[in-house]
């Protein structure tokens, strides 16, 4: 039977040449070798039809091949912009984390300045609060340090001879150190009868302070003592309902010559 070609196909291997130079053209560009046999432009029908077919196979693998490549450069470039993005990603991530630390070591810098600016605060609280507790400007202290009047001077009650109280108790367990207030010298300390175990000191500005109830006495009559020296501890000793610190102002040294020793600690610039 006799081949009649088709009209189209006179202009094939134009055709096909042009698509080879494109697809040489291509390869270049896209480092795709294809290889298409001379033959391909044989007269043989046959050869020529096949070769046709082999060359569209050719160019439509080529095709497949260059948008393959082309996809596959797409998606390398893709990924370097991922790889760009995400390195931009941890940069800025790394910026980031860098001013946070800063700002966490200004911040921890701040707090420990505040800190230490507030235990300064504190121990110039205490050394005021300690000298308030030591001497007043006048020189004297309370008996008791750290302590409160548990009973006002004045105070009713059965358990006293007056009827009334002749001085101030000062809340105080027994064995705890009783302060001469002032500077004087000890003209008493002994038995004291209803106040126990007792010391009386005169002063140096000519008044007397009375200690009462002691458990202990540490000084002699004749001692001279100077102002928060101990001179005792306190007790429950004598006529009392439990541990506690008698204490009286005096113009005399005797029972009876008492004066209000708030008054007196007051006016010597003890807080009471
Ligand atoms: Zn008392």
């Amino acid at each position: 039977m006799a081949f009649t070609r088709a009209t189209g196909k006179h202009r094939r291997p134009g055709r096909a040449a042009r698509t080879t130079r494109n697809i040489a053209g291509m390869a270049a560009a896209t480092g795709v070798v294809v290889s298409i046999a001379s033959p391909a432009l044989a007269a043989n029908e046959d050869s020529a039809a096949t070769t046709d077919a082999g060359l569209t196979r050719a160019l439509a693998d080529t095709g497949d091949r260059v948008a393959d490549n082309i996809v596959a450069q797409a998606d390398a470039q893709e990924e370097a912009a991922e790889v760009a993005a995400a390195r931009t990603q941890v940069e800025d991530a790394a910026v980031k984390s860098a001013e946070a630390a800063k700002k966490k070591a200004q911040e921890e810098r701040r707090k420990a300045a505040a800190e230490a600016a507030k235990k300064k605060a504190a121990k110039a609280r205490a050394s005021r609060s300690q000298a308030r507790t030591t001497l007043s400007p006048s020189g004297f202290v309370a008996p008791i340090a750290g302590s409160y009047v548990s009973t006002g001077y004045k105070a009713s009650s059965g358990l006293w001879s007056s009827g009334s109280h002749t001085g101030i108790d000062f809340h105080a367990a027994s064995g705890t150190a009783v302060h001469a207030v002032g500077a004087g010298t000890v003209v008493e300390a002994g038995w004291g009868g209803a106040y126990g175990n007792n010391i009386v000191l005169k002063m140096e500005d000519g008044t007397y302070t009375q200690y009462g109830h002691l458990s202990s006495i540490g000084v002699s009559v004749g001692q001279k003592v100077s102002a928060n020296q101990q001179i005792a501890l306190s007790g429950n000793t004598g006529n009392t309902t439990g541990p506690h610190l008698h204490f009286e102002a005096r113009t005399g040294p005797d029972y009876g010559s008492d004066i209000d020793p708030i008054a007196y600690l007051r006016s010597h610039g003890v807080s009471v």
